[in-house]
């Protein structure tokens, strides 16, 4: 009996560490990829995607959060987690005990973790023009106060690019001003006698746009899950990327739908003429959009088969009319590929009007996880 229930995700792990070759072929031989495995691993599951890495050789990870890199702890995880965003004070107790590293959002947080008392790993955050988090790169006095904090043990200083991923010249000229805020930072930094701290300010996209930058670490999320952001994004670099993750589920009941009848909640689609239609197990808690009602499409033995009525919860409606033989225990391929055809992420992300990041990890929790290579 197959294991994998109602719907479930494959994992060709393969694939990932490919990935990370390609990824390591752009980058300088000194430089340390960093892998985002924060939201699950972007779905794919964090404590089997850093497992995966880290037997590699990857030693170095980043999170969103302090639950996430206590999670990767307790599966044996063993070196570097930097948190890239806000911890409760609550939590800062297991900053300590799990010897966690913390980006210090500004000076304000800063101080906040300073006034735990203990020793604490930190990542300064540097604001080059994304204004989200971070101190303000021209604020060199504020950051050098940062250092004045006893208790805090400055690691590493990192910026992050927000339009890395734009081709156009403007967008290129506001990447090109992030980074060179950022070298003059570091540079009044040693200037001032402050060292020992590693620097950072690619994901996928600045590796991918911007290879030839020579910084201490990559913080690649997206492009080592083997995906794009959005379908028909173009990158500089000359890089060979393979999905990792496919999502599949089960026809679990198939029926005729006679002219007029309508199916689903809301009754939004009325068949025209008999169709053939299939239950599927996946549903929007699972991870597919709501917005794919009467607009997405999955994968029935190498054919296309339209989503059709409003997604529900746990379940779907195909209508599989065109698809010579089918029966229930056949598969429905979301993302992946199913005989000659493939839905990438991307494909399906733009369709839901978002981008694959979102799609990926948002897949729901009650998903199986299987290697399959
Ligand atoms: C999520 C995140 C990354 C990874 O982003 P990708 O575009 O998926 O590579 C890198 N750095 C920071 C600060 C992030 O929040």
């Amino acid at each position: 009996m197959n294991q994998r229930g109602r719907a479930w995700i494959e994992l060709n792990l393969d694939h990932l560490l490919h990935n990370v070759k390609q990824i390591r072929n752009l980058i300088p031989a000194n430089c340390a990829v960093m892998p985002a495995v924060k939201a699950n691993a972007y779905g794919h599951g964090a404590v089997l995607i850093a497992r995966a890495l880290q037997e590699a050789g990857i030693n170095d990870f980043c999170v969103a959060c302090a639950d996430e890199a206590i999670e990767l702890r307790e599966a044996g995880i063993t070196g570097q987690i930097l948190i890239l965003g806000y911890t409760s004070p609550y939590q800062f107790p297991d900053l300590v005990s799990y010897s966690l590293t913390q980006t210090a959002l500004d000076i304000s947080y800063a101080r906040l973790l300073n006034d735990y008392g203990q020793p604490i790993n930190v990542h300064i955050g540097i604001d080059t023009g994304m204004h989200r988090l971070g101190e303000r790169s021209d604020n060199i006095e504020a950051i050098c106060d940062i250092w004045r904090l006893t208790n805090l043990k400055i690691t590493g200083v990192f910026s992050h690019l927000c339009v890395s991923d734009g081709r156009s010249k403007a967008k290129k000229t506001f990447t090109l001003e992030q980074i060179k805020q950022f070298n003059q930072l570091v540079k009044a930094l040693h200037q001032r006698g402050l060292g020992g701290f590693k620097t950072h300010i690619q994901g996928s996209y600045g590796i991918l746009n911007y290879p030839f930058l020579r910084y201490d670490y990559v913080r690649p999320g997206i492009a080592l899950y083997g995906v794009l952001s959005s379908e028909g994004d173009k990158v500089a670099a000359n890089v060979d990327l393979r999905p990792v993750l496919s999502l599949k589920s089960l026809i679990t009941s198939i029926k005729t739908l006679y002219p007029g009848e309508s199916a689903g909640y809301g009754l939004t689609y009325t068949a025209a003429e008999e169709r053939k239609t299939a239950a599927v197990s996946i549903g929007y808690a699972d991870g597919i959009p709501r917005e794919l009602s009467n607009r997405g499409y999955a994968l029935v033995n190498g054919h296309e088969a339209p989503i059709i009525g409003r997604i529900c919860m746990d379940q779907l409606m195909l209508d599989i009319s065109n698809i010579p033989t089918v029966s229930s225990g056949d598969e429905a391929v979301f993302i992946g590929c199913s005989g000659r055809r493939e839905i990438t992420a991307a494909a399906f992300a733009d369709r839901a009007n978002t981008i694959s990041n979102e799609v990926l990890s948002r897949l729901g929790s009650r998903l199986k996880r299987i290697c399959t290579d």
